[in-house]
């Protein structure tokens, strides 16, 4: 599959996108049929372009996968299939307008990472595939649509609809073609970067994106040129599953980022920095998904370093190897399986290596390498990397050849210090990591320890504590704390209502460890504003499997809540069995 062209038509009331994809093929000589990946689509016919109908049969279904489309296509090498997306695809969420910010319009968003995009579109659905595409999208008059291409034209009004053209010419990865349907508004950051939000939220999103423009310039002078065009982001309604989607020429973003004080933007510079780990060089498949995030995670660093300064950042590396710790003992301890940076997913679905072993453990990996051979020599080798291996797809096994033809270069010494098998193959975390700055919270580490001894920060110590630092705080004091503690904190500093999401979910992951009741109608509150799965599932999972206080509040929420979460997100919490019968899902 070489191309697609998607001509679709949104239909709200149904909560089905229906039309035609229709596909280039290349294949061997004599080859006779394809395989799809396919998701609950209902294919009305495949046809040749002029119409000439092709043989075709839906295999079996499997849960994780959907089912085989196999196509006869005899000479044929090019396809239309005309098909609808189920009401309940795994990629789309259709929200009702209560549910958007401006209340008026209903809103349409998808998410393709991992295996989604098979349940909208009828593809080769693998990372390890690379086409160009372009769409038509046929959408309501009052509403616009966005995807993650750029776009091919004027908007064209006829009647009660408006049909949007976008095209791709770049080979992206089928998971990368991202869609969005509402009432959107867009305004100018910088020369070649823009937000579009719901109109009530131009002003906070645009404020808060301000450095956007400074961050690809620093992301530039990292990784070699932006080959995109354009990078705009696009900052959704709270039901957004992610944080961020690094979806070509336009970011999908959670609202939940916005703190007023451009504290959480480091997610910006992840997203962007996909523009060239993820996006140029993309994992071939999804065992190879630390390539994606783990260099992704290294090279946010890098941007945020370039932007905000060496402390900001070595404050975020240190952030970051305790998240990869708690991931290690999450995950098994050391010798966990899942703590291997290539990991084996057979039989899985790919969202369980969605862990901060591939994100943390990847970065804290490639650390480990520049600290070796310095900055400067790293840099060379991570530039040519990129330019290596664009529009392409890679592997761990392509990683490892590259780093010895072009880094190592058959240096004994450097290959013996840098254990680069141990570090991908084995469990665990290998010793000759790149430690943490010790001095990077040293004022916070200090109060930590005041802390176990009943000594709590003063106001004006909180105050001027930037929201790392107040999350080291509240990460690293004891997560059992007793509930007059919790109390103290939260008198003094509003934390389970604070305006930052961070420091909020930090504060109410404590107090569902200690059963804090007065908190509860905050924690009510945060689980029906937002669905993004990093905040909603461990504190519903925790308040679940606490059988006797948080079960009843954590059902109780859920039922409220579920119709705001995007699919993703459900289908790990039905499994929690709130509610029962738990609703079916293909
Ligand atoms: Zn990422």
């Amino acid at each position: 599959m070489t191309h697609v062209a998607l001509d679709l038509a949104v239909d709200f009331s149904a909560k089905r996108l229906a039309g035609t994809a229709t596909l280039d093929l290349q294949a061997r000589p004599g080859a006779s049929e394809i395989i799809l990946d396919d998701k609950g689509l209902e294919i009305a016919a495949i046809t040749t372009p002029d119409g000439k109908p092709l043989a075709y049969a839906v295999g079996a279904t499997d849960a994780i996968l959907g089912a085989p489309l196999t196509i006869r296509i005899g000479a044929a090498r090019k396809i239309v299939i005309r098909y609808k997306s189920a009401p309940e695809s795994g990629a789309l969420q259709w929200l009702s307008p209560e549910q958007t910010a401006g209340k008026k319009h209903p809103y349409l968003l998808s998410q393709g990472q991992a295996i989604e995009n098979r349940s909208w579109i009828p593809t080769q659905d693998s990372p390890g595939v690379r086409q160009t595409w372009e769409a038509k999208i046929r959408v309501p008059a009052a509403l616009t649509a966005v995807m993650s291409a750029p776009k091919a034209g004027e908007p064209v009004t006829r009647g009660e609809s408006r049909t949007f053209s976008y095209k791709m010419n770049k080979p992206v990865a089928p998971y990368l073609i991202a869609i969005a349907v509402g009432d959107l508004a867009f305004r100018d950051l910088g020369p070649r970067t823009g937000v579009w939000t719901e109109p009530a939220m131009l002003d906070l999103a645009a404020a808060e994106l301000a450095d956007t423009e400074k961050m690809v310039a620093a992301a530039e002078a990292l990784f070699g040129p932006y080959q995109w065009g354009r990078y705009d982001l696009l900052v959704l309604p709270p039901s957004f599953p992610f944080g961020g989607m690094e979806n070509p020429t336009l970011t999908f973003l959670t609202p939940t980022f916005i703190a007023g004080d451009k504290s959480l933007t480091s997610l910006i510079a992840h997203e962007l920095a996909h523009s060239w780990s993820g996006n140029l060089a993309t994992n071939a498949t999804w065992a190879d998904f630390w390539l994606n995030e783990g260099m992704t995670t290294y090279a946010t660093t890098r941007i945020v370093e370039a932007v905000y300064g060496p402390k900001v950042a070595a404050q975020q590396i240190a952030l970051g190897i305790d998240a990869m710790n708690s991931a290690v003992t999450d995950n098994g301890g050391p010798s966990g399986a899942d703590t291997r940076l290539h990991i084996d997913l057979k039989g899985r679905s790919p969202d369980d290596g969605l862990t901060d072993i591939a994100y943390e453990k990847g970065a804290a990996f490639l650390r480990t390498i520049e600290l070796a051979v310095g900055r400067e020599r790293f840099d060379v080798w991570l530039k040519g990397w990129f330019s290596r291996h664009m529009f392409q797809p890679v592997t761990t096994s392509i990683f490892l050849a590259d780093l010895r033809q072009h880094l190592i270069k058959g240096e004994p010494a450097l290959e013996a210090k840098l254990q680069l098998d141990r570090w991908v193959d084995q469990p665990g975390v290998p010793d000759n990591i790149a430690p943490a700055d010790a001095q990077a919270f040293a004022q916070v580490d200090s109060a930590v320890t005041a802390f176990k001894s009943g000594k709590q920060p003063d106001a004006a110590t909180w105050t001027s504590w930037t929201t790392d630092e107040k999350l080291r705080f509240l990460t690293r004091i004891d997560q059992r704390q007793p509930t007059k503690r919790l109390a103290a904190l939260d008198q003094a500093f509003n934390l389970a209502r604070a305006g930052n999401n961070e420091v909020r979910f930090a504060f109410l992951t404590l107090s569902v460890a200690a059963r804090f009741d007065p908190a509860v109608p905050a924690l009510e509150q945060f689980l029906l504003v937002q669905g993004r799965r990093k905040f909603v599932r461990p504190l519903i999972t925790a308040l679940a499997e606490d059988k006797t206080w948080g079960r009843p509040i954590a059902a109780r929420v859920y039922a409220k809540a579920r119709p705001l979460y995007h699919p993703v997100t459900t289908r790990d919490l039905d499994k929690l069995g709130l509610i029962a019968p738990a609703p079916l899902r293909p």
